[in-house]
C-alpha cells in the first residue's frame, strides 16, 4: 500500500454498499490510469489476460490464507449478489433425491427472503424460526426441528437488519443432521475465522466487508460440485464455474481487483485473528455506551448481538431527525436505520477504525446530554 497521506473523511456507517479502507481507495486511485506499467487500467484488462491473472490468482490466495479455507473447497467469484444466490443454492444443491427437502432456519429479513426464494425450487421447511421474538435471538440449535432427507440447512450468519448475529455455528452432526450448513455469511465475511468443518457452502456479496458490488464471493466443498438441477443456469453452475476457475463467463474484474486490496488490506492489519478482536472491542464499546444509557435501546439478545450491524433506537422516536442531522454534521454519515425496522442502524465492518465507534458514542453522549 501507498505510504502517503490520506485526507480525513467522515466516518460512514452505511450497511453496505459500506466503507472501504482509504488505504484501498488511495492505491485504487494511484493505480487507475496505468497498472504497474502495464499501460492499461484494471477495468480495461482482457479477464484472460497475463496482469488479470496475476490479480485474480493473488485475491484466490490470499483470501485462502486470511479464512484458512481447507484445501477441499473451492472460492468462486461469482455475480448476482445474495438474493441470486437465494435461488443459486437450491438450484445447485437441491436436487439429490426426489424426495429432498431442504431446511431454513430463519433469524430475520435475509433468510425469510431466501427460504421464500428457496420454494420455487423445492420443499423449503422451516427448521426454526426467532420471528415470534422479534428476530431478537437465534432460536437454540438443539431446539432445530431437522430434516432427515434434507439436502442443506441454510442459515444467515449475521443479520444486516435485525443486528443478530450466530457466534458459533452450530455442529449439525451432532444434531441429527448430516446434511452440509449453508450460510450466507454477506454482511460479516472476513470479519472473524470460519470453522470450515461445519460448513459445505458459504456466499456472500462482496459489498460490506470485502469491497464493491457487483462482485459475489462462494466458498463451496468439492463434493458438492456436481448436483445442480438440469435448469440451473450454466453461468450460476456451481461445478462450471468451479471448473473454468469463475471465468465461465467475464468476472467482475474491477470487483475483484479491489476485493484483492482488501484482502491485503487485511494482511497488513494482522490477519483475522487481529481484525476478530478489533471488532469485538468497536462492538463492546458501542454496546455498553448504549445498555448504559438513558435514551438508547438496542433489543437483541446479548449473546446474539451483531459485531457489524448494531440496530438501535431513541426512546423518544421524535429525536430521530434531529439525531441524523446532528450526525452528519459532525462527520458521521447513513446511521438511519433499514426502513422495515426504523430507528438507526451503525454498520461498523472491518474497515471502521475504532476511533469511528468513539467518535459516534461521544456524538450519542453530547446529543443526549443536550436533549435531557
Ligand atoms: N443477505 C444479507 C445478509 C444481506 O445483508 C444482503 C444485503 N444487504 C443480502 C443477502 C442481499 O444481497 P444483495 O443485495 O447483494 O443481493
Amino acid at each position: 500500500m501507498n505510504a502517503r497521506v490520506l485526507p480525513s473523511r467522515p466516518y460512514n456507517f452505511s450497511a453496505g454498499p459500506a466503507t472501504i479502507p482509504a488505504e484501498v481507495l488511495s492505491q485504487a486511485a494511484a493505480e487507475m490510469l496505468d497498472w504497474k506499467g502495464s499501460g492499461m487500467s484494471v477495468m480495461e484488462m482482457s479477464h484472460r489476460g497475463k496482469e488479470f491473472d496475476s490479480i485474480h490468482n493473488q485475491a484466490l490466495a490470499d483470501l485462502r490464507e486470511l479464512l484458512a479455507i481447507p484445501s477441499n473447497f473451492r472460492i468462486l467469484f461469482m455475480q448476482g449478489g445474495g438474493l441470486a444466490e437465494n435461488a443459486i443454492v437450491p438450484l445447485n444443491l437441491s436436487a439429490r433425491k426426489p424426495d429432498q427437502v431442504m431446511d431454513y432456519v430463519l433469524t430475520g429479513s435475509w433468510s425469510q427472503k431466501s427460504a421464500k426464494e428457496a420454494r420455487r425450487y423445492g420443499e423449503a421447511r422451516i427448521a426454526a424460526s426467532g420471528e415470534a421474538d422479534g428476530f431478537t435471538r437465534i432460536p437454540d440449535p438443539a431446539s432445530w426441528q431437522l430434516s432427515q432427507n434434507a439436502s442443506y440447512v441454510h442459515l444467515c450468519s449475521n443479520e444486516t437488519i435485525h443486528g443478530v448475529e450466530c457466534h458459533q455455528l452450530p455442529d449439525l452432526k451432532a444434531l441429527g443432521s448430516d446434511a452440509p450448513l449453508v450460510i450466507d455469511f454477506s454482511s460479516h465475511a472476513a470479519s472473524r475465522p470460519v470453522d470450515w468443518s461445519r460448513v459445505g457452502l458459504a456466499y456472500g456479496g462482496a459489498q460490506k466487508n470485502l469491497g464493491l458490488a457487483g462482485l459475489t464471493l462462494v466458498v463451496v466443498r468439492e463434493d458438492l460440485l456436481g448436483r445442480a438441477l438440469p435448469v440451473c443456469p450454466s453461468a450460476f453452475n456451481y461445478q462450471t464455474v468451479a471448473e473454468n476457475n469463475s471465468m465461465f463467463n467475464t468476472p467482475p474484474t474491477y470487483a475483484i481487483y479491489i476485493a484483492g486490496l482488501v484482502f491485503q488490506w487485511l494482511k497488513k492489519q494482522g490477519g483475522i485473528e487481529t481484525i476478530e478482536a478489533r471488532n469485538i472491542a468497536k462492538a463492546q464499546l458501542l454496546y455498553d455506551f448504549i445498555d448504559g444509557s438513558q435514551l438508547y435501546l438496542n433489543k437483541v439478545a446479548k449473546g446474539n448481538r451483531s459485531r457489524m450491524n448494531v440496530p438501535f433506537f431513541l426512546r423518544d422516536e421524535a429525536r430521530n431527525a434531529a439525531f441524523l442531522e446532528g450526525a452528519k454534521a459532525a462527520g458521521l454519515l447513513q446511521l438511519k436505520g433499514h426502513k422495515s425496522v426504523g430507528g438507526m442502524r451503525a454498520s461498523i465492518y472491518n474497515a471502521m477504525p475504532l476511533a469511528g465507534v468513539q467518535a459516534l458514542v461521544d456524538y450519542m453522549r453530547d446529543f443526549e446530554k443536550t436533549q435531557a
